[in-house]
């Protein structure tokens, strides 16, 4: 299956070389001309996780065989539980995909240790011998998912930029603490937006490129718009629903809904992707927290991303402008790339774009939105702990609330998948005012408070983390990103 820009459907490109790009030249993302479609008795019938990603995987990466996917996978999630993602009911019909058992305890460990081993072979496929440089912005979880996923890999370099304020004091230690050598993590005096579009402006720097290119160096991208961060996405879907039907919790072929905590639309687009490959899926449902674009666009069209910018307690959904949004929009306008690209374009002049309504209608159809209030986040989180023992992270009780919101009112009462996108201990403070307690003490100290007012030990990654120092200390603004990385690599 060939790839093509978001914006230009003449541009044709295989899929080991959009790895290797990230993004295309045109400034578009890389989509998939057609989509297969899975059985899903067969897709039941695979009860090894990293066969199901050789097998899903390899419809969307011709470039590589389903036993190369199969191997990537069983190396790349080796650290995760048997059974990679566990759902835990709460009541009858809403499941909690935990998608946050990976190294840092976020669902992004499954792109982000997918991604370099695929990177490497990806490299090796189109013959560039080069240095890759994984350039990413990230809100928080996707820097230290990067990092990990990445900082041990031979040939790879990684730089992050994370903005200084609006991310946890253990995520930025997570960070910062990465000793590896070709590792370099900045603190950004800017919203995670300003870190986005600056990493955005370096890769479409040619001038740039073609420098760094004589030195031995090619830039790639960690960041949800790559290809290869959406592929690995897709298949725990299909792993969900498929556990549910083994536990007989659905039968096979009957419709689930799945809602995801969104931010960048990097999450719930492979959900609808995988609802386009065959997963039964009756609605998707669109959370956010107060930076509401997402759900004003569900409602009404109108994307309009001049508004305040909120630092909320899911700081990781934290984002104005949801980059893999305009992979929907090329679904929702029939591969129109003219289309995508003159919306894209008013986004960029004004901020502000409204799609056709027979687009609106398109997408209505697949998805519902919602948003939530912290106030009514840290209620979720202390209401479902008392109600089913279950301890839920900001952006997961996001989640529960608006899937709560939209059953009330649609009574709709179909069985719903909610990913579970981060532990409860990465985000502690909201965790423990939401029990009744005090977030007293140092990140560590409110570490154990919590383990002691739930019962649940503190996972080992954090516990280990008091024991490191912060070596990574750089701090830019916007304007010098460049020249950090040019200072660094040269
Ligand atoms: C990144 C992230 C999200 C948002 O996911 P997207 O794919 O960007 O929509 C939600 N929750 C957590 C914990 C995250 O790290």
């Amino acid at each position: 299956m060939k790839l093509v820009s978001t914006r230009d459907i003449n541009k044709q490109i295989g899929s080991a070389e959009a790895i290797v790009a990230g993004l295309s030249e045109d400034g578009g993302l890389f989509a998939p001309t057609s989509f297969p479609r899975f059985s899903l008795e067969d897709v039941v019938g695979i009860s090894n996780y990293s066969d199901l990603v050789g097998f899903i995987a390899a419809a969307f990466l011709s470039d590589f065989t389903q036993e190369e996917l199969s191997t990537i996978a069983a190396s790349a999630y080796k650290g995760f539980p048997k059974s990679a993602a566990p759902l835990v009911s709460l009541g009858q019909s809403t499941h909690i995909l935990e998608l946050y058992h990976g190294p840092t305890l976020a669902f992004k460990d499954f792109a982000l240790q997918f991604l370099p081993r695929l990177l490497t072979m990806a490299l090796k496929k189109t013959g560039i011998d080069k240095t890759s440089v994984i350039l990413a912005a990230t809100s928080g979880d996707t820097g230290s998912a990067a990092l990990e996923g990445f900082g041990s890999v031979d040939g790879v370099k990684v730089c992050v930029f994370y903005p200084q304020s609006g991310i946890s004091n253990v995520q930025r230690l997570q960070m910062t603490s990465q000793n590896s050598e070709n590792t370099k993590v900045i603190g950004l005096k800017g919203n995670f937006d300003d870190a986005q579009s600056g990493v955005k402006q370096i890769f479409s720097d040619k001038e740039l490129a073609a420098h760094l290119s004589e030195k031995g160096y090619i830039f790639s991208s960690a960041n949800s718009i790559n290809w290869g961060r959406i592929v690995p996405q897709i298949v725990y879907y299909f792993w969900a629903y498929a556990t549910l039907v083994r536990t007989e919790k659905v039968t096979l072929g009957e419709s689930v809904n799945i809602t995801v905590p969104t931010g960048n639309f990097g999450n719930i687009l492979a959900a609808y992707y995988a609802k386009k490959c065959g997963l039964p899926v009756h609605k998707l449902i669109c959370a956010s927290n107060s930076n509401n674009v997402l759900s004003d666009f569900i409602k009404t069209g109108e994307y309009d991303k001049n508004r305040a910018f909120h630092i909320t307690a899911s700081p990781s959904m934290d984002i104005l402008v949801s980059s893999n949004l305009e992979r929907l929009l090329f679904e929702m306008h029939e591969h129109d790339d003219r289309a995508v690209r003159a919306l894209m374009n008013q986004l960029m002049s004004s901020g502000y774009y409204k799609i056709s309504n027979k687009a609106l209608q398109a997408m209505q159809d697949s998805f519902y939105a919602g948003y939530v209030s912290d106030a009514e986040t840290l209620k979720c989180i202390s209401d479902t702990w008392r109600k089913c023992g279950y301890l839920s992270d900001t952006h997961t009780a996001v989640g529960i609330k608006v899937h709560e919101e939209y059953a009330e009112k649609t009574g709709d009462a179909t069985h719903t998948i909610i990913a579970s996108t981060a532990s409860p201990f990465k985000f502690a403070d909201s965790a423990i005012l939401a029990l009744g307690g005090h977030a007293n003490g140092d990140d560590f100290k409110r570490l154990e408070h919590l383990s002691q007012m739930s019962g649940i030990s503190v996972p080992h990654v954090l516990r280990d983390l008091s024991q490191k120092e912060e070596l990574h200390k750089t701090v830019c603004s916007p304007c010098e990103m460049k020249r950090q990385i040019l200072d660094w690599l040269l």
